[in-house]
């Protein structure tokens, strides 16, 4: 079974995979396992940013890195 899918850069593979739980919106979409990004069906896809990195120094830098994913919790 294909599981990622390689598009503009980004390395998409299933909530899943990730390890959302079949309760999250995403478990049985698809998203860049290296940038976050949720992949568009209609393949309105922008290209990859690359690494998402977290990193706590800088104030505002966390509520920037969530753009692509809204709806992850629980
Ligand atoms: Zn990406």
């Amino acid at each position: 079974m294909k599981n990622a899918i390689e598009e503009n850069g980004h390395e998409f593979v299933t909530g899943e995979s990730l390890g959302f739980g079949s309760g999250s919106a995403l478990h049985s979409l698809y998203c860049c396992k290296q940038c976050g990004f949720v992949r568009r069906k209609d393949g309105q896809n922008k290209p990859c940013k690359g690494v998402v990195k977290v990193e706590l120094r800088s104030k505002g830098f966390a509520a920037h890195s969530t753009d692509h994913i809204d709806s992850t919790t629980t």
